[in-house]
């Protein structure tokens, strides 16, 4: 037989299909994830013709500046999510609370954790945005959920995915049994299978890390970059490049087509706080895809996926990418909380830096 084009639909059909107890509801969740991406698409590609660029004039539970964008994008999320009766309740990056599914509608049995427009300060600069949801089982069926529920380890994600919004708008996403990519196509408005099985080349020689914050790393985390600035004549024998988009889901996305190594770490800029991305909606669905692609997610000190989350809006530093680089970063930290780093340590070493080599 000729091989055919496969629609979204149909893979999720497909998978659905291994299943025979599976009711479809997972399966039409998905879908409604799927509209939600094409709108948010839709709107994103208009720019400044649908009148969505600027900020919004508000702040978030977080105390970030809304672009008008990011509440366009999360009334997206809502409006198409809780009309199926589907979903329990939502968690959103853009909301304190749990939102809850309006009277009229009944509810299911999952909830759904999102970040509707991740890396929107780069909206106004017309450069790559995403959108990352985490789908979870509501542990107490169809009750109106409260903030504990959501509050599972990454491990039990039923699935996890994000939109791309760059030159083409792509869908990744994770069932549960690897990570699968489709793009959009424009002319009939659905996403194509266009990237199966992805999985994270080993090989990769790019790192991603805001290097604005240099100085308020830890030792293992200076000892890595130094490490990859210092290229082929340092321990590592060859050369690095530097990458930085300033949106998870560019990162990630650029990581499992090339390889390589995204690092947002623990830093002492803000003593308050242990990270600067979110658990429920940025981490744990992003490591969710990236070990189902071959890598590893961690926070240097712990795998991203085992953390039993405290709250709703919980940040957490995170490393990610080709498995060998994250496993490297965590001996560096494991080698440092013991003590064992002491060489890297000198004097002499503490000079180096990304822009002061010796
Ligand atoms: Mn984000
Ligand atoms: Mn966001």
């Amino acid at each position: 037989m000729e091989s055919r084009e496969m629609t979204i639909t149909e893979f999720m059909i497909s998978e659905q299909r291994r299943f025979p107890a599976a009711t479809g509801e997972f399966t039409a969740l998905l879908n409604y994830m799927r509209l939600a991406c094409k709108r948010i698409s839709y709107i994103v590609g208009r720019g400044s013709l649908a009148g969505a660029l600027g900020a919004a004039g508000s702040v978030n539970v977080q105390g970030e500046t809304q672009m008008k964008l990011d509440l366009v994008a999360n009334d997206i999320f809502l409006r198409t999510s809780e009309y199926g009766g589907l979903v329990a309740g939502m968690v959103s990056e853009e909301l304190d609370d749990p939102y809850q599914i309006p009277e009229e509608y009944p509810r299911g049995r999952y909830l759904l954790a999102f970040d509707p427009l991740d890396g929107s300060s780069n909206i106004d600069v017309n450069a790559p945005v995403g959108s990352i949801f985490s789908v979870l089982r509501a542990p107490r069926g169809t009750e109106p959920p409260e903030a504990n529920d959501f509050l599972q380890p990454g491990t039990s994600q039923l699935g996890a995915g994000y939109a791309i919004y760059g030159p083409t708008t792509m869908i990744v996403l994770t069932l549960g049994r690897g990570v699968h990519g489709f793009t959009l196509d424009r002319s009939f408005g659905e996403f194509i299978l266009t990237h199966p099985n992805l999985r994270i080349p080993a090989e990769g020689s790019e790192f991603a890390i805001n290097a604005s914050n240099e100085r308020f790393w830890e030792p293992p985390v200076r000892r890595y970059v130094s490490e990859c600035l210092a290229g082929r004549a340092g321990v590592r024998a060859k050369d690095f490049n530097m990458r930085w988009i300033a949106s998870l889901v560019a990162e990630v996305h650029r990581i499992l087509i090339r390889g390589g190594l995204f690092m947002y770490p623990k830093d002492t800029k803000d003593p308050g706080r242990e990270g600067r991305l979110r658990l429920l909606y940025e981490a744990n669905p992003m490591a969710m895809i990236v070990e189902q692609a071959g890598g590893a997610a961690s926070t240097g000190r712990a795998r991203i996926l085992d953390l039993p989350p405290q709250a709703l809006h919980q940040r957490v530093p995170l490393v990610l990418g080709a498995r060998a680089e994250v496993e490297r970063i965590e001996r560096y930290h494991l080698e440092h909380d013991q003590g064992l780093d002491k060489a890297f340590q000198s004097p002499l070493f503490k000079e180096r830096s990304l822009f002061i080599q010796e």
